[in-house]
């Protein structure tokens, strides 16, 4: 039987396509070949890219909005430049709520004037800044609205005449926000999407050129968009099964439909978590914990051999924190079931009942 699989990233995909990825593999279309042989030019591949991009912007509702979807290769990692190679000519105001907001800064040091609008590295991030000031003058804002490591995300958006830049890795598709409030959006597929291997950039074409300096091909979203997301090789598999689950998401519903069932997984895991005196969640405030990753510890260490053999018993894989926060972190992508949460809960309880 398959495992529980809160794993942080990657992450856990619908077992449905999983099965047609399978398939695809071998025979992809019917056409007695496998897709990850075949030409990314031929007829039935840029299909795939063109339905890929359609549907993510569909999920986003940003159809027809002056905005682009792109998949691309190098990671949300790779992100953290080519936005600021595309986007900061001067000035960028950047939130710091954790480990990969602060890699951004890092990067975009390297390319302007910098602005750290708030930190909440003080209390190790485990809360989501709030009442600070964007610079006017910024060319754009950036933040990450869901902080894998730490658990924490952002509920609100700031009101802001600024152009907004965010970092969605690891909550694209799970909540309906308003994201036309958005200038640029990008999202590694690993975290929500799909498998590793592929980034989704969605852009708003008029925020672009309007930097001084040249842009290696690459590294220009320009260039991408003229070549319709295929100006190179594109990581085909990946892309193939991003499109897969963003299929599943609209027969499902939509994100207006995964989202109820986001909210119930997360509502039925905190509530355990701060019923339960076996546990603490890490993050205080509830309005900034996060509906994705689950970030808790154990209240008393002695437990934690008896915690740890329950789950395995139980099927629960990939809950331990990362290093940087220790304790648990329970990842309830949008292909995670409800079921899964249902049985971590029961173990936990569990635990209390025996303790
Ligand atoms: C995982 C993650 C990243 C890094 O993604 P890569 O694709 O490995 O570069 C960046 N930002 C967030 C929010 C993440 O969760």
């Amino acid at each position: 039987m398959k495992k529980h699989n809160f794993s942080a990233g990657p992450c856990v995909l619908p077992q449905s396509v999983l099965e047609k990825a399978a398939a695809a593999v071998t025979n992809f279309n019917g056409l007695d070949l496998s897709l990850i042989e075949i030409s990314h030019r031929s007829k039935d591949v840029v299909e795939v890219m063109n339905t890929a991009r359609e549907l993510a912007l569909e999920h986003l509702g940003l159809q027809n909005k002056g905005y682009q979807a792109l998949f691309l290769q190098g990671g949300a990692s790779l992100e953290f430049l080519m936005v600021a190679y595309n986007l900061l000519d001067k000035k960028a105001a950047y939130l710091n709520t954790g480990t990969w907001a602060t890699k951004a800064i890092k990067e975009a040091k390297m390319f302007g004037e910098l602005v750290e609008v708030a930190s909440s590295k003080d209390k190790n991030f485990n809360y989501i800044p709030k009442n600070y000031t964007i610079p006017e003058d910024a060319d754009y804002y950036h933040c990450t609205t869901n902080n894998t490591i730490f658990g924490t995300q952002i509920n609100e958006i700031p009101e802001t005449t600024v152009p907004i830049a965010s970092d969605m890795s690891s909550d694209i598709f799970s909540r309906m926000i308003d994201y036309s409030k958005f200038d640029l959006i990008y999202a590694g597929a690993q975290k929500n999407m799909g498998p590793a291997g592929t980034t989704l950039v969605v852009v708003k074409e008029d925020m672009l050129g309007k930097v001084e300096r040249e842009i290696p091909s690459m590294l220009d979203y320009r260039v991408h968009i003229g070549k319709d997301s295929m100006f190179n090789t594109p990581p085909v598999f990946a892309v193939y099964v991003s499109m897969l689950t963003l299929q599943w998401l609209k027969d499902l519903g939509g994100v207006s439909a995964i989202e109820k069932i986001n909210e119930a997984k997360a509502t039925l895991l905190y509530s355990e978590i701060d019923i339960n005196p076996l546990f603490k969640g890490f993050v205080e405030n509830p309005k900034d914990r996060s509906k994705m990753n689950a970030t808790f510890n154990l209240t008393d260490e002695s437990v934690k051999e008896r915690f740890d053999a329950l789950c395995k018993q139980a099927g629960v894989h990939g809950i331990n924190g990362h290093r940087s926060v220790g304790g648990y972190r329970a990842s309830m992508y949008n292909a995670l079931p409800l079921e899964s949460v249902e049985v971590l809960v029961e173990v936990m309880s569990e635990l209390e009942r025996t303790s």
